[in-house]
């Protein structure tokens, strides 16, 4: 198997519009990934056929859309190579997630202990735990990185010690590209007793993720950034943490028994799932899971290790402009500065010519401040993205430069 790109973008009816009279260039993609029919399908015949609330079944609509909910809870499990269904836990999205994870470890935070994170944080995988910190006393740990957008290894060895309770890295940085060594980190975390947290909002959709093989507690990742649909996401624990940890939100669903003075909690997955979840989410987010994994994931690997290079070769050539992250293990992720330009005016410019891209902090404030730059425009590529399209976004940047001149 390869990658046919003209049927796989044939699958994308939102690719195919114009902006402004331009085709669509959607170099967007670390913001949010475009849906497949298949997934846009899962999800409008789950409203047309099937439309109940999950897990009360007294009829048979009921059963079926649990059966399909509950299904895409199996694809979900196989996809990130869970050792059990009941480890996936469904989320609104990774935010989320990190904040489920805060809400129960603020139990047993205290004053002495350590949270690590990176200087390459999403605010995330940030202000979460800088805030949890805050509360309890604990001290927040900042893992400095090097100009290239890599991690400083022997900083993150020092900075590890006995008071470390936790290390929440993210898999892949969403303004640098860079991907983090995610499997050693891991290794070295839990030499010191360390639970860790991977924020892997931007690492899912980029290769294959085997959360066994990582070895940390939690994993968590968005739907929308894997061809799913928004405001569904995934915390992934490891089942030994995630049966003792304290229940976050409470309500129906989640509980076992209940009187009028106490109430006892239910079992994974829905002890950590209170009310009636997003299930056309879920549905969608598994038939993107299986959609997914039906690809040739080195073609697709290897696709957009081709796009990341064009871009990055155009951008060396283009003059004035400046790369920020330029690890040598990165994911298609373009962060630049044009010369003078305000990232704003760029993308600006961009649109104009149909090209989409980010301009901004990338919520990441701190790491912006870190390089001493307002923010970045950045391009970011996904399975459908086309070389001819990296030429468009160079040509567009051309003309850029002129106007901005
Ligand atoms: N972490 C990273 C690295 C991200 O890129 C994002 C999304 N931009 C998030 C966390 C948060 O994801 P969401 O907004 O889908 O919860």
């Amino acid at each position: 198997m390869s990658l046919d790109l003209q049927s796989l973008r044939a699958q994308f009816p939102i690719l195919s519009q114009q902006v402004d009279g331009k085709p669509l260039v959607y170099l967007d993609n670390a913001a949010t990934t475009q849906k497949p029919q298949a997934v846009i399908d899962a999800i409008v015949s789950f409203y047309t056929q099937c439309n109940a609330n999950v897990h009360r079944g007294a009829h048979h609509l009921s059963d079926e859309a649990t059966r399909r909910y509950e299904k895409a809870r199996d694809s979900v499990a196989r996809f990130i190579n869970a050792s059990a269904r009941e480890e996936v836990i469904w989320t609104s999205g990774t935010t989320e997630a990190i904040n489920l994870v805060a809400n129960g470890l603020a139990f047993q935070l205290k004053q002495g202990d350590e949270v690590m994170v990176t200087e390459m944080e999403h605010h995330a995988n940030l202000v979460t735990w800088q805030q949890a910190c805050l509360k309890s006393g604990a001290t927040l740990k900042v893992v400095p990185i090097h100009d290239s957008g890599e991690l400083d290894m022997n900083a993150f060895d020092n900075l590890l010690s006995a008071n470390t309770r936790l290390v929440a890295i993210p898999h892949v940085s969403n303004a640098l590209g860079t991907v983090n060594p995610i499997q050693s980190l891991t290794a070295k975390a839990k030499q010191h007793g360390a639970l860790v947290l991977i924020d892997g909002a931007q690492g899912i959709a980029h290769g294959n993720v085997d959360v066994q093989s990582i070895g940390c507690d939690f994993y968590a990742f968005s739907g929308h950034k894997l061809f799913g649909p928004t405001g569904i996401g995934v915390l992934w624990g490891k089942q030994s943490v995630l049966q003792d940890w304290p229940v976050w939100q409470v309500g129906g669903e989640m509980i076992s028994d209940v009187t009028y003075q106490s109430a006892t909690w239910g079992v994974l997955p829905n002890r950590l799932e209170a009310g009636t979840p997003n299930i056309a989410g879920a549905i969608g987010l598994g038939a993107a899971v299986d959609w997914f994994t039906a690809l040739d994931m080195p073609a697709v690997q290897a696709h957009e290790q081709q796009l990341l290079q064009s871009a990055t070769e155009q951008a060396e050539a283009l003059e004035g402009l400046r790369i920020i992250g330029t690890a040598p293990n990165k994911v298609g992720v373009l962060s630049f500065l044009l010369a003078d330009a305000h990232p704003a005016d760029v993308g600006f410019i961009l649109d104009r010519q149909g090209v989409a891209i980010r301009t901004g902090d990338n919520c990441a404030q701190p790491l912006m401040k870190r390089f001493g730059i307002p923010g970045t425009a950045r391009a970011s590529f996904s399975i459908y993205n086309t070389l001819e399209e990296v030429d468009m976004l160079f040509s567009a940047l051309k003309k850029a430069k002129m106007m901005l001149a």
